[in-house]
């Protein structure tokens, strides 16, 4: 099997060493197996994304030794694939609109009778305040959140869907049941009216436009992958392997974030560093 692997950063802050393990994993599997390695810049929220970051994040990767096979896949140029992908949810019945605020969903879970709430990949388990009874019948919104109707995709989870994982810290193969989309993940948002489209469902719509057979990604994103498989299932796409790689932690222990300008790979390169010390620093 040919070997596709990909690289997907958002440009909303600068790369860190978290990013480049993360690349550089992704990067080796794809040349191990001598298959391709591709870039995406993940630009959906146009708010934080800065073509700066952009800049300084292709430059990162080029100096750590990193070349991509095509060119960078930008996903603020795909929105009318994300489109057609609503599109089709929205007319199979999957999708319904929402107008809660955070606020309003703070509130309904605090009700006595809700019991303490779930948090899934997205944060607390959506009470379902604005899901219809019955699949509504009016042209896609574009002007409001649409959630994933989770109980309408019941049929077709039957026993649930299972994906393969390689990485070090997780089964190597999990299966999500019905009862687990329905407790643990619920309505999630797939498109924010703010962006037209949501992470879950570029991803999705664009691992498989890029033809990706392996994702490599740190392990924040394994509880979300079982969203992803779902809507592979539901938009007739190839489920690719995956593999959740540890996240490179600060001294106490922290996950490193955007932020965390001390760990940004342009401080190393200032002060020096080679791209072998990098390599070094991420163990690998
Ligand atoms: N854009 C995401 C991030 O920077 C990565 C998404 C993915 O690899 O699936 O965290």
């Amino acid at each position: 099997m040919a070997v596709v692997t990909r690289f997907a950063p958002s440009p909303t802050g600068p790369l860190h060493l978290g990013h480049a393990y993360s690349a550089l994993l992704a990067h080796d599997m794809a040349r191990r197996h001598n298959g391709t390695f591709l870039l995406r810049v993940e630009d959906i929220d146009q708010q934080r994304s800065k073509p700066e970051w952009e800049a300084q994040l292709l430059d990162d990767l080029h100096w750590l030794g990193i070349c991509w096979d095509a060119p960078p896949m930008r996903q603020s140029d795909r929105l009318r694939a994300y489109h057609a992908a609503l599109d089709r949810l929205w007319q199979a019945g999957y999708l319904y609109p929402c107008t809660c605020t955070r606020r309003d969903i703070e509130t309904a879970l605090a009700a006595p009778q809700e019991g303490a709430p779930h948090h899934g990949p997205d944060g607390p388990v959506y009470p379902g305040t604005c899901r219809p009874q019955h699949a509504p019948q009016v042209p896609r919104p574009t002007d409001q959140h649409l959630r994933l109707n989770i109980a309408n995709t019941h049929a077709l989870l039957g026993e649930g869907l299972t994906f393969s994982e390689t990485g070090p810290t997780h089964p190597a193969s999990t299966i999500t049941t019905a009862e687990d989309y329905t407790r643990r993940i619920g309505d999630v948002v797939l498109a924010r009216k703010d962006f037209g489209t949501s992470y879950h469902l570029s991803v999705v719509v664009d691992d498989a436009a890029q033809g990706i057979t392996h994702v490599s990604r740190g392990e924040d994103l394994f509880y979300a992958t079982a969203i992803h498989i779902l809507l592979q299932r539901l938009l007739g796409l190839p489920t690719p392997l995956y593999h959740h790689h540890r996240l490179i932690r600060d001294d106490q222990g922290k996950r490193l974030a955007k932020r965390d300008d001390a760990r940004a790979l342009s401080r190393y390169r200032a002060e020096g560093a080679t791209p072998q010390d990098i390599r070094r620093m991420v163990g690998l």
